[in-house]
């Protein structure tokens, strides 16, 4: 019942892409679950002010401003969310923190790993609840292959190959942008950053890697009629050595043309095996050398009810969860943490992390030789 439950008042920065995503998923999370709060979606900031007044009606919030730092002094606001371009993050999340508030920012966490650290430092200093935009890990089929792996299903885990791929940077004259900074941009920390963290979701902790970071496209369209050159990276790849002692691939590549959300893993182990794209979200694939001979094969198994929290959107299987409410489950997740039900499900500690790997194989690749992981 509304007013039960003490209220959480929201800021949102930006309301492009992620700005909706995380509108959708607080909408979401608010019916699906038992949320520890009755959320309140207080100010909505955006770059001016009739671009936040335009999000904020379309978006459900009450308020909007213009300026940021006007929501993060906003004594009324006590979560801020931060889903603008990646360079604004640690000066938004700083702010956040100092004035008081929880803090969930989109990834990557900050263009350098030193940043990363700083905004982590902070939260931890000031006793603030954090969450960083990993998705795709909040889908129940990756908790069923992270159990089924750590229950010992597959037998001794040999081999990994995990992938994202998209081709939204495939077009040459798509144009120079935020992600294409030459500090922290590029394929890797955009979207390897996802695979990354996939990786060591399933596996646990990556303990070297060698990396090969490419520029395919070199000069792209600078918005004033000319072009600037391409420093970072359209396609990075990096050999693994996990500590549980797999080896592995990752691969990100922004110019996979045809590709529109390639975030795929396999799990290779002495028992049996694993493969996920994202492309099918709903499905894992389970290979069980148990089986008869003769009647061995890739197994589909299905999302539903049996994998929680499934069933918290729909009683019936098969009928499928989508991207947006994968976001209502990090809501969620995060939201019982601020409440102190459960762990910070993915802090400003473990985006660090990522981006700690990000750096390490970008300068792996540069120095064109293995180098262990923080
Ligand atoms: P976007 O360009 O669609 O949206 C950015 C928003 O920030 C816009 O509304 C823009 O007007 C606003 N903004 C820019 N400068 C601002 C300022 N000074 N003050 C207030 N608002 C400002 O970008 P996007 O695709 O939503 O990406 C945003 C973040 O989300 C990035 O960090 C990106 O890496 C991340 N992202 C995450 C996922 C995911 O799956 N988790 C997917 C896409 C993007």
């Amino acid at each position: 019942m509304p007013g039960e439950k003490p209220q959480l008042r929201i800021g949102l920065i930006g309301s492009g892409f992620m700005g909706k995503t995380h509108s959708f998923g607080f909408a979401t999370a608010q019916r699906v679950f038992d949320l520890p709060y009755d959320l309140v979606l207080h100010t909505l900031a955006d770059r001016d002010e009739p671009a936040a007044t335009a999000a904020a009606a379309a978006l459900g919030f009450a308020g909007a401003t213009g300026d940021w730092r006007a929501l993060v002094a906003d004594p009324d606001i006590d979560l801020v969310d931060i889903t603008a371009p990646n360079a604004l993050h640690r000066e938004m999340a700083l702010a956040a923190i100092a004035a008081g508030k929880h803090v969930y920012c989109e990834k990557p966490l900050a263009p350098r790993a030193a940043e990363a650290r700083e905004m982590a430092e902070a939260a931890e200093a000031a006793g603030a609840r954090t969450q960083v935009g990993f998705n795709y890990i909040c889908n129940p089929m990756l908790r069923v292959a992270r159990e089924m792996i750590a229950a010992g299903e597959l037998g001794e885990i040999r081999s990994y190959r995990g992938v994202h791929a998209e081709d939204y940077m495939a077009d040459a004259a798509a144009p120079f942008s935020f992600r294409n900074d030459p500090v922290g941009g590029g394929v890797l920390a955009d979207i390897g950053s996802h695979a990354l963290a996939t990786a060591e979701f399933l596996l646990g902790p990556i303990e070297s890697v060698m990396g090969d970071a490419v520029t395919a496209i070199a000069r792209r369209p600078d918005g004033a009629g000319g072009t600037r050159a391409v420093e970072t990276d359209d396609v990075a790849r990096a050999f693994v050595r996990f500590a549980g002692g797999a080896s592995g691939s990752i691969e990100a590549n922004w110019v996979a043309m045809g590709r529109k959300m390639q975030h795929d893993f396999e799990v290779y182990g002495s028992k049996g095996a694993l493969l996920f794209t994202q492309e099918r979200l709903n499905e894992l694939h389970f290979y069980s050398a148990a089986d008869a001979a003769g009647r061995r094969g890739f197994r589909r198994i299905e999302a539903g009810p049996d994998h929680p929290p499934y069933g918290r959107f729909c009683v019936a299987p098969g009928h499928q969860l989508g991207f947006n409410d994968l976001k209502a489950i990090e809501v969620a997740g995060y939201l019982d943490a601020i409440a102190g039900r459960i762990p910070e499900p993915f802090n400003f500690r473990a985006g660090l992390r990522v981006q700690e790997l990000v750096e390490t194989i970008l300068r792996s690749s540069r120095e064109q030789r293995w180098l262990a992981t923080a």
